[in-house]
């Protein structure tokens, strides 16, 4: 009995051993996430601007790297790269704007109480149009805002608020406010331009000082396969915002002063009803362009099922940052360690563990580094525009973006898990390495549409950008790190970071992918979710 118990014993753990060792659990290096980040934060590679040298010796090292793991090529034609080609634009001096109404004729110089910037289709514009207030230029039926009812806006410019009614769940409100999706709904009302103006809210977020800092900001936009630069509403192309002695002015005569349209917009769900104005507005502006070229980078773990290796789980990072200061002394390279060469080295990491391991994920998984996020998130709209592959066969995506590798994290945060079955996946996952699934610390920023998979998301995706958490030291790391180093020359290799903490996060993520990749279920947007219904309204549906 005994005899037959330890033979039995002994097959057990022979059985279990080997196969542990026809399986061996991936490994993920700490030295490994260094020597990535080392490499990519170098001085010698400029800050990876999009367009630069240095972000191209980037783009070399992060196809070099998934080579030498053994992965395949899938790019443009067989090779790592999709080369995308910007439209570069700037604002030209001597841009204007002039209102004409009740109180008279007024001009307002660029930099002064109007910005322009510049209109990425028309060198050369001068344009006049009556103007209509539209509130929040809103018209969306699933909150029940429609800022448009019983306005005539065809032929006209329209006067928006900045952001969204307070009170409105942040995601839906950061995608709804955003400028893009303002610019779509005028465009659809048959607007011929978009003014903003700003809430006493936006006011405070950002003084009309600092935003004219950006004045002179080079802008990108990509260029199509046919060679015209993208642009979702190519009436509204180019952005004007007007501060509070410009805005006062446009509204002389209004039904409501904009001091009582700025009292109601201030309170929790004020939504101010729009109306039309007495003043023309008259734009003039010219714009320089000029245009560069900047590759993705794009590699492949081809699925090893015959029927679900045509889907593909995407990880991504982006390759590119800030480039060099024109105005800066010291110090002037931004080299973008944690953001986002530790994203870039997380997704290396993942890729050689999947490249090492002798079981093959069932679904392909695309690793995916993309360029031009700093400019706009325009590399990675440009692939889910001209994807490698099918956009509907891309499954879900997992976005790698600024993970703050300063401390042992113990909780992540995944923006955008509630909206599909991607955050059970990502809770499991976290749930085997002791780490915890924590809510969105700062709701108000809106993070969801603040980087590369909202461009997924937009194209029905199922995405979640994850990154470290608020636990164990995490708070205080965020809050100087956001204070302090976010998108400064700082943000290099003199930061104290936890390689350690590297090596757990590609492990969290390898998990999170592995599990996606061999479900026997895709991930699926929650029924009754908001963007799933808003992106992707034929597809099938998780209960709530
Ligand atoms: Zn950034």
């Amino acid at each position: 009995m005994l005899k037959k118990f330890s033979a039995l014993l002994i097959t057990s753990l022979f059985w279990a051993s080997s196969t542990s060792a026809a399986e061996p659990q991936p490994e993920f290096s700490a030295a490994a996430i260094r020597a990535h980040v080392a490499f990519l934060a170098d001085d010698l590679l400029e800050g990876r601007e999009t367009g630069s040298r240095g972000y191209d010796i980037a783009a070399r090292y992060i196809a070099a790297q998934f080579a030498q793991a053994g992965l395949t090529p899938a790019g443009l034609n067989g090779d790592w790269y999709i080369p995308v080609t910007f439209q570069v634009h700037t604002i030209a001096d001597g841009a204007s704007l002039t209102i004409t109404g009740p109180a008279g004729s007024k001009n307002w110089p660029n930099g002064g109480d109007v910005m322009i910037a510049s209109n990425p289709l028309q060198p050369k514009q001068d344009v006049e149009a009556d103007t209509v207030f539209v509130g929040y230029g809103i018209d969306e039926p699933r909150v029940g805002i429609n800022n448009y009812k019983n306005l005539d806006v065809n032929g006209k410019i329209v006067i928006a608020l900045a952001g969204y009614p307070k009170g409105m769940e942040s995601e839906i409100g950061a995608h709804l406010g955003n400028t893009g999706t303002k610019a779509e709904v005028a465009a659809k009302h048959g607007a011929t331009g978009v003014v903003l103006i700003n809430t006493l809210q936006s006011d405070a977020t950002r003084s009309w000082a600092r935003r004219l800092e950006a004045l002179h900001d080079k802008r990108m936009t990509w260029m199509t396969p046919q060679g015209e630069p993208y642009v979702t509403a190519p009436q509204i192309a180019g952005g004007i915002t007007l501060n509070t002695p410009a805005t006062e002015m446009l509204f002389t005569k209004a039904p409501k002063s904009f001091t009582q349209i700025r009292q109601l917009a201030d309170a929790k769900g004020g939504n101010p009803q729009g109306f039309p104005l007495a003043s023309k507005i008259r734009v003039q502006r010219s714009s320089n362009r000029d245009q560069l070229q900047s590759p993705e980078i794009v590699a492949m773990i081809p699925g090893s099922d015959p029927v679900l290796k045509d889907e593909y789980v995407v990880l991504m990072g982006h390759a590119d940052h800030l480039g060099i200061s024109a105005e800066r002394t010291g110090d002037k390279i931004f080299n973008g360690a944690l953001d986002n060469a530790a994203g870039v080295a997380t997704l290396l990491e993942v890729a050689q563990a999947f490249a090492k391991s002798p079981r093959k994920p069932r679904r392909s998984i695309l690793f995916f580094a993309s360029t031009g996020e700093e400019k706009g998130l325009l590399g990675a709209d440009f692939f889910a525009h001209h994807p490698s592959v099918p956009i509907g066969k891309i499954v879900g995506l997992v976005d790698l973006d600024m993970p703050l590798l300063l401390y042992d994290f113990t909780d992540v945060t995944a923006f955008g898990s509630d909206h599909s079955t991607m955050g059970k996946i990502v809770r499991q996952a976290a749930e085997k390495l002791q780490v915890a699934l924590s809510p969105d610390p700062m709701p108000e920023e809106g993070v969801f549409t603040r980087s590369d998979h909202y461009m997924f998301v937009k194209q029905g995706v199922p995405a979640v950008f994850l990154t470290t958490g608020r636990a164990n030291g995490g708070d205080a790391a965020w809050k100087d790190y956001l204070a302090n180093h976010y998108h400064q020359p700082s943000d290099d290799m003199s930061l104290k970071i936890d390689w350690q903490a590297g090596a757990k996060f590609a492990h969290l993520n390898y998990l999170i992918a592995r599990t996606m990749a061999d479900s026997d279920e895709r991930p699926l947007w929650i029924e009754g979710d908001f963007f799933g219904d808003v992106f992707a309204p034929g597809q099938p549906r998780a209960k709530k």
